[in-house]
């Protein structure tokens, strides 16, 4: 007997959703129902998941149901926001149990490392989709915004970049991904506790979807008359993809043009520099500096033996066709 999909969303979401107080009426009735606290400014944010141009086909339903929420939590953290509220709307080519268990159980353990709750979302048949819609909050005036950067700030980076772009290359010329960047592929890690303790340090931020120079245009393009100069020496690698570079320095362009590394980018003026390091011990998530805003527009790479050349970000866009879909 198929699931129906009242039995679906009773079993698979609202059985599981979390609680939060300020949820009057949560899954089940035709709108949720919050009483938003008082002093808060609210940040909304959505991210559409389509297969086979957000994931490969082959991802793991547990894997899907992490990165729709990680992708929507990613942007909160570059909005320097605690998340709270989340809606769902799912595309399904079919109910199939298995599936969703898998896809409800990646959803829900990110959902509860944060505490935040489903208040509710629509369920359709069709090819597979995800869009997340979240809420979160900021104390008044003080959300991170792309505007903001000013000549001399440095700019900085979390984590490492390049895996997730290098994992999907593989998987579309048929290689078996080294294990350590598909994981970065398939379950990023918002930088939720780096955007929060950026508040009221960092000037602007934006987090790196599209690519780390695509991004960085869009810092730059939100603070007219500002450039960058970027040492590609100080880009921030793993240990795998540090291999790959030096092994084949065509890499590069992952690293530099490559999607999916829900890292944040932001800049934090020179004397105040001590405190991203504070910061980072904090919170046990990595930041480096990786260049410095200029006064003049256009965007410098300092490559590794020295050379300035100016860069034209190639990041991914849906309506041109500068990388194909897996
Ligand atoms: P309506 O017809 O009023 O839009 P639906 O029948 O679509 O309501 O949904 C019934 C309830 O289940 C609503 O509260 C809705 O928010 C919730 N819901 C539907 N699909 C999902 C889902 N995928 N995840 C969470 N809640 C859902
Ligand atoms: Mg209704």
């Amino acid at each position: 007997m198929a699931l129906s999909e009242f039995e679906l969303i009773e079993r698979y979401f609202r059985a599981r959703d979390g609680r939060r107080p300020e949820v009057r009426v949560g899954i089940g009735d035709d709108g949720a129902v919050i009483a938003p606290p008082a002093e808060a400014d609210l940040v909304v944010a959505l991210d559409t998941l389509i297969a086979g141009v957000h994931f490969p086909e082959n991802t793991s339903p547990f894997d899907i149901g992490w990165k729709a929420l990680a992708v929507n939590l990613s942007d909160l953290a570059a909005m320097g926001a605690e998340p709270a509220w989340f809606t769902l709307a799912l595309t399904l080519p079919e109910a199939d149990e298995a599936w969703l268990a898998a896809f409800s159980e990646g959803l829900f353990e990110l959902a509860g490392r944060w505490n935040i709750a489903l208040v509710g979302g629509d369920t359709t048949r069709g090819p597979l989709t995800v869009s997340v819609q979240i809420a979160g909050q900021v104390p008044r005036g003080e959300a991170l915004l792309r505007a903001g950067a000013r000549p001399g700030d440095g700019l900085w980076v979390s984590g490492t970049l390049g895996d997730a772009a290098l994992a999907l290359q593989d998987i579309l010329s048929g290689t078996e991904p080294d294990p350590a960047q598909r994981r970065r592929l398939d379950r990023p890690e918002p930088r939720l506790a780096t955007g929060m303790g950026l508040r009221g340090l960092a000037r602007c931020a934006i987090d790196i979807s599209d690519g780390l120079l695509a991004d960085i245009a869009h810092l730059l393009a939100a603070s007219p008359g500002t450039g960058a100069l970027i040492l590609q020496d100080s880009i921030p690698l793993s240990a795998a993809t540090r291999a790959r570079v030096e092994a084949l320095p065509v890499h590069w362009k992952s690293v530099l043009d490559g999607g999916d590394d829900y890292e944040l980018c932001f800049c934090v003026p020179p004397e105040r520099e001590a405190e991203v390091g504070e910061l980072a011990e904090r919170t046990g998530e990595a930041l480096t500096r990786i260049g410095t805003i200029l006064d003049t527009p256009g965007l410098w790479l300092e490559s590794l033996d020295g050379h300035r050349q100016a860069v034209t970000p190639h990041g991914y866009t849906h309506f041109d066709h500068e990388r194909a879909a897996p």
